[in-house]
């Protein structure tokens, strides 16, 4: 074989040209040095909304702020974080306090968007991957620090309703 191609095939198996790059966060030991995530701004705010349980317009009693981790940005590498803001209303008839809609973005009391939990699901479902892996390749490559026993949750409760 001419030189080349055995440099070729052993690049192959070496696995460059993609050489090995370390994770830029690999020597951080201190939070604060971690990157900063970027905050992208979420409205689910409203005058009046019907109430889930008769129907009527209930009008907003207060503004309400919620933060949600969301896959960060793989250009920047930097963890992204949606700040939502919503209303809190209250229904006049039954006297039934309830938020604005937002399952679109997140479970109720989730501190995650939909998408971060099925990526995490998906890691540990369809690719094997255990738990703590799981965690690890979710900072790395898509900047999103999920502990591991958070995903065991998600996983464990998807088992249940599947
Ligand atoms: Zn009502």
């Amino acid at each position: 074989m001419i030189p080349e191609t055995i440099l070729f095939l052993e690049s192959v198996v070496m696995g460059k040209p993609g050489e090995y790059v370390a994770d830029s966060t690999e020597a951080i030991t201190r939070v604060e040095d971690l990157p900063k995530p970027k905050i992208l701004g979420r409205s689910r705010n409203y005058r009046r909304r019907r109430c889930p349980q008769c129907g009527r317009r209930a009008y907003r009693l207060r503004r309400v702020e919620r933060t949600l981790h969301d896959l960060g940005d793989p250009i920047s590498g930097r963890p992204r974080d949606l700040r939502v803001t919503y209303s809190q209303h209250r229904c006049p008839k039954c006297n039934v306090y309830f938020n604005a809609d937002m399952d679109d973005l997140a479970l109720p009391k989730c501190h995650y968007t939909h998408r971060v939990v099925a990526l995490a699901v998906r890691l540990v479902v369809e690719d094997g991957l255990p738990y703590r892996a799981a965690s690890w390749h979710l900072w790395r490559d898509h900047r999103v620090f999920v502990p591991f026993a958070t995903i065991q949750n998600w996983v464990e409760a998807g088992g249940k309703k599947g």
